[in-house]
């Protein structure tokens, strides 16, 4: 693999995310969204394509639209409309999809998010409402449709070219996402669908300020594979300008739709890109434009929970957690709220947290579970965290602990300590002085360095004690005997 030179080449990349909404119904139809259902039993003549059948609009569907254009700061459209996007394909028993083209129900808006510890700023060109197609499933013998997921309310949210790196775009992603899940207003799980990312991805020489022909990549699952898929993109793109330099850019690299290989790890060409003419776009005649009052947007902007750059704010401010482990709270939201339930119990942020979001998330690692799914309490960690906080027991007799609360999901720890009786902490001077005393008379040279004026040589100590101890020895317990000794 080649390594391309950020310097003399800039990439530009623009997102168009397709998020499906959380209501009960299809966008235009009584059907149920709802995923993972038995094929096509979700479905009505609306959602069939049958003959005379009239669309409906969803009043949930804008209602979340609108949600997410004030979490953004963007506009929300006074007069917006829909349109038909014209194409055949078996997954859209119409032949057209129902989608907005000219105008749109969300104008502009901003999303902030963390890039490798810089916060940036993205900016959104608009976001509007369409429905989905159903699934086509291919067996050994033949294929099949599914029409389950056609007419599922969509909200595509297109960013402006405003994204230089595929790490910008995967912070971006994950701030979308972020937003959506603490809005509520969709599940965002990429593997299940109700995610899908779309990126466009050029490349031009540093310093020109024209762009060039886009290419749009498609079939990524994950945040990961999208990263990998874009710098593969921007990886072909560069060796084609490269070796092609005194040719017209636009016919070194044509406008088209690629789609991701996550064996070769490279982009494949799968057809020359479709133009809006293409689409042959006209206003859908049997939907009415949707009107919105600015009482009505302001009603539903009253609902506005609290968002992620809040809870960010609140973690870093008020609780104090640094901003590494505040943002990998926030980026997960499930996470974060089990986080605020032990923090209930718990007067240790700092310390919840990082029991949280590495012990217990570490040790769920392999599982194929989250933490936040698995049966154990939040305020059983609160607890373990606490028992450390009154020096009840020790920080490695603590990871012992969370070893079996996760070996016996449910069982509270204060049960787990008090029947294993080696978890319980030694305060008694007596069982700790002979450690302490042999650690001394092994380690002339640590205490001449220490009485020389180096904590490390005092640390590296306490550490012998606590080995030999097998981390029950109290801490506070051996520096103050430590220190007795050594002074006298
Ligand atoms: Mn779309």
């Amino acid at each position: 693999m080649s390594h391309i030179s950020y310097e003399e080449w800039e990439p530009v990349i623009g997102l168009e995310i397709h998020v499906q909404l959380k209501t009960r119904s299809k966008l235009f139809a009584r059907s149920p969204n709802r995923f993972g259902d038995e094929p096509n039993t979700n479905i009505d003549v609306i959602d069939t394509g049958q003959p005379g059948a009239l669309p409906v609009l969803n009043q949930e569907a804008v209602d979340k639209a609108i949600l997410f254009g004030c979490a953004i700061g963007a506009e929300v459209a006074p007069f917006s409309k829909f349109d038909r996007k014209s194409y055949f394909y078996p997954d859209s028993p119409r032949n057209f999809q129902i989608t907005q083209f000219d105008k749109p129900i969300i104008i502009g808006g901003t999303v902030s998010a963390d890039v490798e510890g810089k916060s940036k700023e993205f900016q959104i060109e608009h976001a509007h409402l369409e429905d989905d197609a159903g699934m086509l499933k291919h067996f050994t013998e033949f294929a099949g449709v599914d029409y389950n997921r056609a007419g599922v309310p969509l909200l595509e949210i297109v960013s402006t070219p405003c994204m230089f790196s595929p790490k910008d775009a995967s912070a971006y992603a994950m701030a979308v996402r972020a937003i959506m899940q603490f809005l509520d207003v969709s599940d965002c799980n990429m593997e299940e669908g109700s995610l899908r990312i779309d990126t466009n991805v050029s490349v031009r020489p540093r310093g020109d300020q024209t762009l060039r022909n886009k290419v749009e990549v498609k079939n990524m699952n994950s945040f990961t594979n999208m990263e990998m898929a874009i710098e593969a993109e921007i990886r072909r793109q560069v060796r084609l300008y490269t070796a092609h330099p005194h040719e017209d850019p636009a016919k070194v690299v044509p406008s088209q739709t690629v789609r991701f290989d996550l064996e070769k790890k490279e982009t494949i060409s799968m057809r020359s890109k479709e133009e809006a003419k293409d689409y042959r776009y006209f206003p859908e005649p049997d939907l009415p434009p949707i009107i919105l009052t600015k009482e009505y947007i302001e009603k539903i902007k009253q609902e506005m929970p609290e968002l992620p750059h809040e809870r960010y704010t609140r973690y870093t401010k008020e609780l104090k957690l640094s901003e590494y482990n505040a943002s990998i709270l926030v980026s997960d939201k499930a996470l974060s709220d089990y986080f605020e339930e032990g923090l209930k119990t718990c007067p240790h942020a700092s310390a919840l947290c990082n029991w949280v979001t590495v012990e217990f998330v570490g040790r769920f690692k392999d599982r194929g579970m989250p933490l936040y799914q698995s049966a154990i309490e939040p305020k059983h960690i609160a607890k373990l965290v606490n028992f450390i906080g009154e020096k009840k027991i020790t920080g490695r007799i603590a990871k012992e602990v969370a070893d079996m609360m996760v070996q016996v999901q449910g069982k509270d720890p204060e049960l787990i300590i008090q029947e294993n009786p080696n978890f319980q902490a030694v305060h008694e001077t007596s069982a700790i002085e002979p450690f302490v005393d042999q650690v001394l008379s092994e380690n002339a040279q640590s205490v001449e360095d220490f009485k020389a004026g180096k904590d490390k040589a005092f640390n590296f100590l306490v550490g012998q004690v606590m080995k030999l101890s097998k981390g029950k020895a109290s801490p506070d317990v051996v520096k103050e005997l430590l220190t007795k000794k050594i002074s006298n």
